[in-house]
């Protein structure tokens, strides 16, 4: 094994990231290391890239957070993964354990959690170093460019559904299909769900329908609250927010049926605006969710596993990242963009 890998790193927030060889680095106690097979780009490395939110990554850093690999290398009392397995590096890189939320199955709200490509180096790197008690199990059966979508956008709209609370045959809506949207209408229509897309992007909306969407609402044209009532006979009993726009989350309010919840994922930095009486006169529930525990994940895998979700991928390599990026800003990647490890 060479001791030196290819990473792109940001060296300061917004710059181009920069294409390095360094070290590859030593699993210390009780960590892995991870050869890279495959890493999806996902609307958060724009956030962590710039440093948009209040606590920002400690400079220099490696991005990514949907890396899938196969073990190659252990620190001393590893016990929980074998050598050769495949496994996926995600968000939630690592909690206590031992906290109130770690022992209710609530860990990625841990106050001692760490990021995978946030506060620990990520997946844009041919190799990850990563805690053996917090990596995804890749199953068999799904290729390893599949599965890294499904590690942060597909559990995390898995979740995010399920905190709606909403029922077989009740509605839901999502709004931003992009890389977390385009898994998120496939696992409500898993779920018995009636959805509803809703995007600014006439080709994306498009895509939502052949992936099963029944109504599709483009929020630049008209209202877009009152197309969703009327759509919807009066509001989703679900809305799953993933758009990085604030201007998506007052609408999301908006178009939540009464005693409805509404479901914020998507992290633009901000606040947004919310109408306290209708929220209160209607009974609505707005909550925020995060990621998805180690639970949550063997589950989102399993769907994809037996194919009833599919993340839609382009694949490009590492050293595409600086275009990649540009261009998932701007809205210009179809779904998901997937690093390439074994074939770029
Ligand atoms: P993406 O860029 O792939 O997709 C975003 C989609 O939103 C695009 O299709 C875009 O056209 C659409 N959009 C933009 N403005 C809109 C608007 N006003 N109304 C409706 N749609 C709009 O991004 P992604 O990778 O899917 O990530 C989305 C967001 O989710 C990011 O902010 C990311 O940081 C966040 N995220 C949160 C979690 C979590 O755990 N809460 C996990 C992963 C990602
Ligand atoms: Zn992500
Ligand atoms: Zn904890």
């Amino acid at each position: 094994m060479s001791r030196r890998m290819k990473a792109a790193v940001v060296e300061q927030f917004g710059a181009p990231l920069v294409l390095r060889e360094q070290d590859i680095p030593i699993p210390g106690s009780g960590q892995i290391l991870v050869k890279t097979e495959a890493c999806g780009v996902c609307h958060t490395d724009i956030h962590a890239w710039h440093g948009d939110w209040p606590t920002k990554p400690t400079l220099p850093f490696i991005p990514g957070h949907e890396g899938i690999g196969t073990v190659v290398a252990f620190g001393s009392g590893v016990t929980a993964v074998k050598e050769g397995e495949r496994v996926g590096v995600p968000w939630l890189y690592s909690a206590c354990g031992h906290c109130e939320y770690c022992l209710s199955a609530r860990e990625t709200v841990c106050g001692e959690a760490q990021f995978g490509g946030y506060t620990k180096n990520g997946g844009f790197a041919e190799y990850i170093l990563a805690d053996p008690n917090y990596v995804a199990r890749i199953p068999s059966g799904i290729k390893p460019t599949e599965a890294a979508p499904i590690i942060c956008a597909g559990v995390t709209t898995y979740k995010g559904i399920k905190e709606t609370g909403a029922k077989p045959g009740e509605w839901i809506a999502i709004s931003g299909i992009g890389g977390l949207g385009h898994l998120a209408i496939q696992y409500a229509k898993v779920m018995g769900l009636y959805v509803c897309a809703i995007d600014i992007d006439d080709g994306k909306l498009a895509h939502a329908k052949r992936l099963g969407a029944d109504l599709v609402v483009n929020a630049k044209a008209g209202d877009p609250v009152e197309t969703v009532r009327n759509g919807t006979g009066g509001g989703a009993h679900g809305v799953v927010i993933t758009a990085p726009s604030l201007g998506a989350f007052k609408q999301g309010v908006g178009m939540t049926r009464k005693c409805g919840t509404c479901v914020l994922i998507g992290l633009p930095p901000g606040e947004f605006p919310t109408p306290l009486f209708d929220v209160v006169s209607n009974c609505i529930t707005i909550r925020g969710s995060f990621v998805g525990t180690r639970q949550d994940m063997a589950e989102a895998l399993a769907f994809a596993a037996e194919g009833k979700v599919k993340a839609d991928i382009e694949l490009q390599p590492l050293s595409a990242i600086n275009q990649v990026l540009e261009r998932l800003q701007h809205g210009n990647v179809a779904s998901r963009v997937v690093l390439d490890f074994l074939n770029g």
